[in-house]
C-alpha cells in the first residue's frame, strides 16, 4: 500500500488552542426567522470580535502562496517558488537555508531562476518543514498574523516575534 502524499498548507493553524471552544451567546445574535445567510454572518463578525481579530488578517494578504515543490531527474528536490514564499513571509534566503539545513542535515542552494535546490526526495515533508518554519518564525502566536519581524536581543540572548500588525510580541522558543 502507498501512502499518498499529502500536501498541507503552511498557513493552516495547528497551535491546538485555536481547536478550543468560542462560547457565544447566540440568543441575543439571532432570530430563528432571520435568512440563514444574516446568522452566519452575525455570527462569524461575534467569532471574530471574541477572538479580538481583525477579519482581514485571516483573508488574503495574510495567505502564503501554495508551495510548489517538484523531484526532478537530477534526483533533487526543488522547491520552485521559493522567491514567492520569501516575499510573502519577508524573510531573507538564508533565514530559509539555515533553518533547512539544519533540518535536513543538507545545505540548500539557490539556482539563477531563485528556486530552492536540496539533494534527495524531500517532496513529501519539505512542506512541513516549512510549515514548521512558519509557526516557529513567521505566525504571531497571540493573533495568528503573518506580518511580522524578528528582533533579536542580543543581551538576553532572546529573539522576538513582533507582530507588525497588533504589536504583539512574542519570544521565539526554538527547541521545539
Ligand atoms: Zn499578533
Amino acid at each position: 500500500m502507498s501512502t499518498p502524499n499529502i500536501e498541507i498548507d503552511p498557513s493552516l493553524p495547528t497551535d491546538s488552542s485555536l481547536l478550543e471552544p468560542t462560547y457565544i451567546n447566540y440568543q441575543d445574535l439571532i432570530d430563528p426567522t432571520m435568512d440563514t445567510d444574516i446568522i452566519y454572518e452575525r455570527l462569524l463578525e461575534e467569532l471574530y470580535d471574541v477572538l479580538d481579530c481583525d477579519k482581514a488578517t485571516h483573508k488574503d494578504e495574510d495567505k502564503l502562496p501554495n508551495l510548489d515543490i517538484v523531484f526532478d531527474i537530477s534526483k533533487k528536490t526543488v522547491w520552485k517558488n521559493f522567491k514567492n514564499f520569501i516575499n510573502a513571509v519577508q524573510r531573507k534566503e538564508t533565514d530559509i537555508t539555515d533553518f533547512i539545513k539544519n533540518e535536513y542535515g543538507r545545505t540548500p542552494s539557490i539556482n539563477k531562476h531563485g528556486h530552492l535546490l536540496i539533494t534527495g526526495r524531500y517532496t513529501s515533508i519539505m512542506s512541513n518543514t516549512i510549515r514548521k518554519y512558519v509557526q516557529l518564525f513567521v505566525k504571531c502566536p497571540a493573533c495568528g498574523s503573518l506580518k511580522t519581524t524578528i528582533s533579536k536581543n542580543h543581551h538576553m540572548g532572546i529573539d522576538y516575534l513582533i507582530c507588525t500588525k497588533r504589536n504583539c510580541s512574542s519570544p521565539i522558543i526554538k527547541n521545539k
